[in-house]
Order: C-alpha cells, then sequence, then structure tokens
C-alpha cells in the first residue's frame, strides 16, 4: 500500500514523548524552523528549549519544522511552511545557511525578503551564526534576533501578535525592539546583543523525547551559558558572554524529572565541568541511580570526580581537546593548558577501564608550522605512552578540523591556511599516526573553506547562495566565478584590522579595541 505524504512525520510523532499540540483556533501558528534534519535538530538542546519556551505562552502555537527529504512540513499539526503567519529559523551551523535557502526556495514563500507581502509570513532567524553574523542571510529574513531567545521572546511575541498591525507595521515596529535586526528598516545604528543576566528563570532542557535522535537515551539539561576562558577562535565567547550558570538545585531538580524518561543525563555547556558546583550535582545526580554523559571537560582543572561519574554510568570514550600540538600554538590561541596538564589528564583517564581517548586538534592555525604540526605526532605519542605504560588496552582516536575565522572572535581578521597546506598536514598526520593504531577523523577541507566563507560573508555571499541551486563544491566554485566573488577573499587572505567588518555594526559587548588587542597579541607570539 503506497504511504500517504505525511507517514513519515507521522510514524516519528508517534515515538515521540512531550509532543506539544495545540489547535490554531485563536492563537498564533509559529513554524519552529531546524534547517538541518530530524535526528541531528532534536539532539539540539536550543531547539528544544525554544519549543517550549514558545509553546509556554497560551496563545501560541509552536510546531516543529526539518529539512528533511519528503518531511518538510509540521509534525503537531501537518501544516504546509508556507501555511503559517511566522516561520523561526533556529540556526547553529553556517553550512546550514544552504538549508534555510532551499527551504524557503521549496516552500513558495518569496526567498528574498524585500519581495514579500501581506500574503506571506514574517521569517525570522536567530541561533549562535546569526548573533555573530547575521549578514550573509539577512537578504532572505525579516527579523533576525541578535541575542538569546528568554532576553527577546516577550516584546517580539507582543508584536506579532498584535492584530492591529499589517505585516510591514509589525516589521517596524519589530526594528524599534533592542535586538532585533530588521533589514528592511535597519537605520544604520548598532544592534546591542540581548541575554538574561541570570539563567535562575530559564531552565533549558529535553522538552520532546525520542529515541530517533543522536542523544535519544539522554534527558539534556544545559548547566551553564558562556564561557570564561578566552580561546581566541572561539565564538562562544563573544556569542554567548558573560559566563552564567544555572543554580545546582535547579539542575538536580530538572535530573529528577528527566528520570522518568530516561535513565542517563546528559549535561550540556561549554565546559561543564566549570560548574562551580559540578561535583555536587554529580554526586546528586548519582545518587539518584542515573548515568551521566557530559557534553565539554577541561583538560585542566579535571575532575576526578566527574571522570568516575561518566565512566562508572558506562562511558567507553573520554574526549579531552589539546587544540595544538605545540605549546606555542596553544599559547596563541590562549588555550591556557601546558604539556604537564595533558598528560597528567591522560594519565586521570588511564586509571579508568576506557576503550577510546578522543582527542581533538585543529590544524591551520594563524602562524602554524610544519614543526607545529610535527608535535602533535609527538604529544599523541606520549599519550598513547602512558596508556601503554598502564596496560588499559585504549585506543587513540584523533578528530582533526581545520581552523576557521569567526565574526567576533580575537581572530576574525586571521586567514585560513589554503586548502593545498591544510591537505598535505592532514596527510602527513595520518600516515604518522595510522601505524600507532591511532585513528584520524577529520572535517572536509575543502567544506571547512566554505565555512569560512559564510563565516566571515557579506551581502555578495547572500547573492552565491540564493544563485547555488543543487548543493556541491563544483557548484559553490562554479557560481562563485559567474558572479565574480574571490573566494579566496574570505578565507586565505588576511584582512587588516583596520578595515570595516560587515558585522561591525552588531555590538556583541566585547570591544574592538579589546579584540585587536588580543590578535596582536596572539600574532607576537
Ligand atoms: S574553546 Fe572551549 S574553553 Fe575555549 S573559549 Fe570556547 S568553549 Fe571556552
Amino acid at each position: 500500500m503506497a504511504r500517504d505524504k505525511y507517514s513519515k512525520g507521522d510514524d516519528l510523532v508517534k515515538k515521540e514523548q512531550g509532543t506539544i499540540v495545540k489547535d490554531w483556533g485563536g492563537r498564533l501558528p509559529i513554524a519552529l524552523i531546524y534547517p538541518n534534519t530530524y535526528y541531528i535538530g532534536m539532539s539540539n538542546l536550543g531547539l528544544q528549549s525554544l519549543y517550549r519556551l514558545l509553546n509556554s505562552y497560551d496563545d501560541v502555537a509552536c510546531e516543529r519544522i526539518f529539512y528533511e527529504e519528503g518531511m518538510v512540513y509540521s509534525l503537531e499539526n501537518l501544516y504546509e511552511v508556507y501555511e503559517f503567519p511566522v516561520l523561526a529559523f533556529t540556526v547553529s551551523y553556517e553550512l546550514d545557511y544552504f538549508n534555510v535557502v532551499s527551504l524557503l526556495k521549496q516552500s513558495g514563500v518569496p526567498l528574498y525578503e524585500k519581495d514579500r507581502d501581506n500574503n506571506h509570513p514574517i521569517v525570522i532567524a536567530g541561533g549562535p551564526c546569526i548573533i555573530s553574523n547575521p549578514v550573509p542571510l539577512s537578504p532572505f529574513i525579516d527579523c533576525m534576533c541578535i541575542g538569546e531567545a528568554e532576553a527577546l521572546i516577550h516584546l517580539l511575541l507582543n508584536v506579532l501578535k498584535d492584530r492591529g498591525l499589517s505585516r510591514d507595521e509589525k516589521l517596524e515596529a519589530l526594528a524599534k525592539l533592542p535586538g532585533m535586526y530588521v533589514p528592511r528598516y535597519y537605520n544604520g545604528g548598532k544592534i546591542s546583543r540581548q541575554y538574561p543576566k541570570s539563567l535562575h528563570d530559564v531552565p533549558a532542557s529535553s522538552a520532546v523525547l525520542t529515541s530517533e535522535t543522536e542523544l535519544g537515551d539522554l534527558y539534556l539539561i544545559e548547566v551553564e551559558r558562556g564561557c570564561g576562558w578566552g580561546c581566541r577562535f572561539c565564538m562562544v565567547g563573544s556569542a554567548f558572554s558573560p559566563i552564567r550558570f544555572h543554580s545546582a538545585e535547579n539542575i538536580i531538580e530538572q535530573a529528577k524529572k528527566g528520570l522518568e524518561y530516561r535513565k542517563r543525563i546528559g549535561l550540556v555547556g561549554p565546559v561543564v565541568s566549570d560548574h562551580p558546583q559540578i561535583e555536587e550535582i554529580i554526586g546528586a545526580i548519582r545518587e539518584m541511580g542515573a548515568g551521566i554523559s557530559i557534553s565539554s571537560m577541561r583538560i585542566k582543572p579535571l575532575y576526578e570526580s566527574v571522570l568516575k561519574a561518566i565512566v562508572e554510568s558506562g562511558a567507553q570514550t573520554i574526549t579531552l581537546a589539546p587544540e595544538a600540538g605545540s605549546q606555542r600554538l596553544r599559547s596563541v590561541i590562549n588555550k591556557r593548558i601546558d604539556e604537564v596538564d595533558i598528560m597528567n589528564a591522560v594519565d586521570k583517564a588511564a586509571e579508568y577501564p576506557i576503550k577510546i581517548l578522543k582527542l581533538y586538534f585543529m590544524i591551520g592555525l594563524p602562524s602554524e608550522s610544519d614543526g607545529d604540526i610535527e608535535e602533535i605526532v609527538s604529544l599523541v605519542n606520549k599519550c598513547r605512552d602512558i596508556l601503554n605504560a598502564k596496560r588499559v588496552g585504549c585506543r587513540i582516536d584523533i578528530n582533526i578540523a581545520p581552523f576557521i575565522p569567526k565574526a567576533g572572535t580575537p581572530f576574525q581578521w586571521m586567514p585560513m591556511a589554503d586548502e593545498k597546506t591544510l591537505n598535505r598536514r592532514l596527510s602527513f598526520l595520518k600516515r604518522k599516526l595510522a601505524p600507532l593504531g591511532v585513528r584520524v577523523k577529520n572535517e572536509s577541507v575543502a567544506w571547512s573553506h566554505v565555512q569560512g566563507v559564510l563565516s566571515r560573508g557579506d551581502s555578495r555571499i547572500a547573492g552565491l547562495l540564493a544563485a547555488v541551486e543543487k548543493v556541491s563544491l563544483a557548484e559553490w566554485r562554479q557560481k562563485a566565478k559567474e558572479l565574480d566573488i574571490d573566494l579566496e577573499h574570505y578565507t586565505v587572505k588576511p584582512w587588516d584590522t583596520g578595515i570595516h567588518l560587515p558585522w561591525d555594526f552588531i555590538d556583541s559587548g566585547a570591544s574592538k579595541e579589546k579584540l585587536i588587542d588580543e590578535c596582536k597579541r596572539a600574532a607576537s607570539l
């Protein structure tokens, strides 16, 4: 029997717990769109929290839409994209920009905001990429949210729900709100990033549980936002500062609730082990009989109790991020750990019966030389010696990602390494490490370059995104050529700190002088 158009979505919803289905009568329907698959999106705590937050308003009916073949309709009530008066994209990765554009093209909603009228939905976008640099997507979006949802949503909804306003009047009103970038009504001023001062009233945890997602066996709870370590390549510091923590009581309370659905709790945050009461939290969750997984921990400090809890909870992999092989390069990126710290962490990890030690490195970092790459090999070798000495039978996997300059960070002016250099360094690492039994995984060099273009993109890149019909590297390069866009300008060319940046109108909270100072300090090492 032929399956109908909606059977894929129906099947997924049947496996969910926590789906919120509301009648549209008298309510404002909002399509919350994750521009990637259901499997990826449903493990995104930002999407989950937003779904709960929007649906906490009785007069709002928020439904999810994913970018998935054969399933681009809302899961709750099976509406098409164009039937919603409001579309809200949450964008976490630059490469998902292609999906935002493609979804709009397929949906019957005009791609460019300038072509929309009263018959069309208001298209909103938010998320880490939008906060840092909204420019490459701005011609396609009516209103971009510069900041965290909890600080923006109330005023935003008041305008959207106002039946006395026309579509255009709504956009005009939105443009006057703090943290809103409305390209049609932009007056040239700075847009300040908005965020809640405290996380006390904004607990964030899984809203809809399903096994059909990457982290499907976990109940996710946010532990913190922001990060105070100041790695110069990292966007967390600029897009989510200052660091704020959820209270231990709140986290423990949510874990209790989570246990009704899952046996394991996933603690989420940029550096979960930074929570001042992390040991207390982990102890309390373990006492409830729950397993624990944490999304990230630093090499220093590394708490034994945290390690013990995650291994006892069944983790067979410990992940650490030295990021660079040499001490000089770790200082350049401001990682604030040295080789002794790394060896101590491996030594501690080797006390436990883990199967895999996973190490994250970046290549193509500013000022990197072949010698720095050789030091990755020697560092991995030293880690292996420690594991061998303890006879733990643990394998080492390394993950390699090319450095990509991110808007709003001290490295926003720094160039990427060219593709040839990155590929050569990658091959060297594979050649040297494979015989040691080390598995090397890497991000695609070519796609990292595309990501680099989108990350430092301007309005010309919006035109390129719109021109790409079928997403492929060949098409991307061909369309860039047709549009006379020099892709290398956005990737391998260094930018002078004095130039005007496309995202200069975003006030993230960090002064440009401080970013320049950090960038120059790195360059002097
Ligand atoms: S890389 Fe990690 S530790 Fe460094 S600033 Fe980013 S989140 Fe913090």
